[in-house]
């Protein structure tokens, strides 16, 4: 039985790295809900969020770890683990979409980023796998006719799918020698997968290691992929991201537009802001969508590549 009284990440922070300005930021929240006699929840782990009913429940406060959520492919999926993102994404719609008032929920696949950072592609690519499992959700969870799901990137990665492998190729392994074009000037094997700059690069050596002799298994999820040049963080890249919608107002989202674009998409589709006399009319075809407008729904992630993978 998982003891589910005592959140031990609380108590480190209420001593070691507690707030210095001494709030209790969870009992505040609980409080509040409190006093206006509304039905809440607090949970921590696995077996908590799992037991919450959600359609009993108005107010969900989850926190799960001290800092971010660990990686899809390290997660704890016990009683005292934490859920994954199509799960959050699973309870959170269920409470929300119960307000007759519609609602929005933003939801971040943030580690794609991390591993991204780290060189370790395979972490971000099951982050990645985890995120379409959540826009699945979502999808799933909700009517077309009345939600608007934008899914995006706040930017990509110097991360790039290369080297012309052969179809089928396994894309965390190495470039089929046979079917390289040419052939590396240093003699070594090279994976699909490479990054422009990161951690991935040895500078006590030749500048990167060979997969095929120095790494045992290039499907290992802490397998740091050649880089370029020597960063201890791989960074952000500078291109454009994709951006992909489906629901009311979604033939907005189209082309290539300015990232501020996005944000008066969605408060013109939500009839929210001050544009808003398309929200009134009723005998044109775009009122038509906007009657039915009750909700709006974002998804984010972090690197646009992995979506074609
Ligand atoms: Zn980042």
């Amino acid at each position: 039985m998982t003891n589910t009284s005592v959140d031990p990440e609380t108590k480190k922070v209420n001593s070691a790295k507690g707030r210095r300005d001494g709030l209790d930021l969870i009992q505040m929240w609980k409080l509040d809900k409190e006093e206006r006699g509304a039905s809440y929840k607090y949970v921590w782990n696995n077996s908590d969020f799992n037991a919450i009913d959600p359609f009993k429940t108005d107010y969900l406060l989850g926190l799960f770890q001290q800092d971010h959520l660990d990686y899809e492919l390290e997660r704890d999926q016990s009683d005292k683990g934490e859920p994954s993102l199509p799960e959050l994404v699973r309870k959170a719609i269920q409470i929300l979409s119960k307000n007759d008032n519609g609602f929005f929920l933003m939801v971040e696949g943030g580690r794609i980023d991390h591993g991204h950072h780290d060189g370790k592609a395979k972490k971000a690519l099951y982050e990645t796998l985890s995120m379409e499992d959540a826009v699945r959700e979502a999808v799933a969870l909700t009517d077309e006719k009345e939600t608007l799901i934008v899914v995006t990137a706040d930017h990509s990665h110097v991360f790039n799918i290369a080297g012309y492998p052969k179809r089928g190729n396994d894309i965390l392994g190495v470039v089929d020698p046979l079917f390289r074009q040419w052939y590396p000037l240093d003699g070594k094997a090279y994976t699909t997968l490479l990054y422009a700059n990161g951690p991935g690069f040895n500078t006590s050596g030749s500048g990167r290691t060979d997969p095929l002799e120095e790494v045992d298994d290039l499907h290992d999820k802490d397998y740091v992929r050649n880089s370029g040049v020597p960063l201890k963080s791989e960074t952000h890249g500078g291109e454009d991201v994709a951006i992909y919608a489906k629901g009311p107002m979604a033939h907005l989202i189209h082309g290539v537009q300015e990232q501020h674009y996005v944000a008066h998409v969605m408060a013109y589709a939500s009839c929210v802001g001050l544009n808003k006399d398309h929200c009134r009319q009723t005998n044109t075809a775009s009122s038509l969508h906007n009657n039915f407008i009750n909700s709006c729904f974002i998804l984010l992630y972090s690197l646009v590549y992995s979506i074609i993978l």
